[in-house]
Formats: C-alpha cells, sequence, structure tokens
C-alpha cells in the first residue's frame, strides 16, 4: 500500500532495540517470563505481572485476530483516509496497535475476530512497523 506522506518512525531504546531488529528481519518478536510464564508487549525488561528481570525474547507466530478498531477519516502523516487504527489480539496473548493492510478500510471489510498474520512496513532506513494483514487461507 503506497503511503503519501512519510509516517513517524519510532527510536529504538536499549530496551526495545531487540523489538525493532526482529521487525527489520521481518520477525514480531515476544518476552516471556521465565518465572510465570506469561507473555506481554511492549518490550521491557521485566515481566509487567510478577515484576521478574528473567525473561526471554521469542519469535512469535504473526498470527493475531482483530480485536477492535477505529476508521479514521482525517488525513495525517502518513495516511491516506480512510484508514483504520486497530488493536489486535495476538495468538501468544498480548495486544497490539497497528493497521490493517491489504483490507478495504471499512466495517464491511475489517469483522472483528477476524485472522490476521503480521507483515512489516519499512517507514525509514532503520525501522519496519509490523502491520496485518488478513490470513491466507
Ligand atoms: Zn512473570
Amino acid at each position: 500500500m503506497p503511503r503519501e506522506f512519510k509516517r513517524f518512525a519510532p527510536t529504538p531504546s536499549p530496551e526495545t532495540q531487540h523489538y525493532w531488529d526482529g521487525c527489520k528481519e521481518g520477525e514480531l518478536r515476544l518476552q516471556r517470563c521465565d518465572q510465570c510464564e506469561h507473555t506481554y508487549f511492549p518490550p521491557r525488561p521485566f515481566c509487567p505481572k510478577c515484576a521478574s528481570r528473567e525473561v526471554s525474547i521469542y519469535k512469535a507466530s504473526g498470527k493475531a485476530t482483530l480485536w477492535s478498531y477505529v476508521i479514521h477519516h482525517r488525513p495525517m502523516p502518513g495516511f491516506k483516509p480512510p484508514y483504520a487504527i486497530a488493536v489486535v489480539q495476538l495468538q501468544e496473548g498480548p495486544r497490539m496497535m497497528t493497521n490493517i493492510v491489504e483490507c478495504e478500510q471499512t466495517p464491511e471489510a475489517l469483522q472483528l475476530d477476524m485472522p490476521l498474520e503480521v507483515r512489516f512496513e519499512s517507514v525509514s532506513d532503520d525501522i519496519n512497523l509490523p502491520v496485518f494483514a488478513p490470513a491466507q487461507k
């Protein structure tokens, strides 16, 4: 999907570098607590559930379902209206705010609970953003 404007690109921090490195390599990376097995997002160096710092990084399936969305009709840098800002439920549990691509941005096309899979869109030399497309049947 061509973008009309350059989108804002996030700046990786030491805590999120592994995540952005993963996106650059086409992998959605999540963290899981070694103590309580809680999987969480966004990246942080300790478990949000039990505060353990023994956490592991792993490659997520990239599968998700559409949990909620809002369709915006006003232009924003990098977005051609109408566009949906969506929240997806990852198969591993966490929810993530993202965009839905390869799909009409209408309530008819965007069905809640529809199966999705991750794609990566380059927004700068260093940053690929994860977005989600309807899963291939
Ligand atoms: Zn934990």
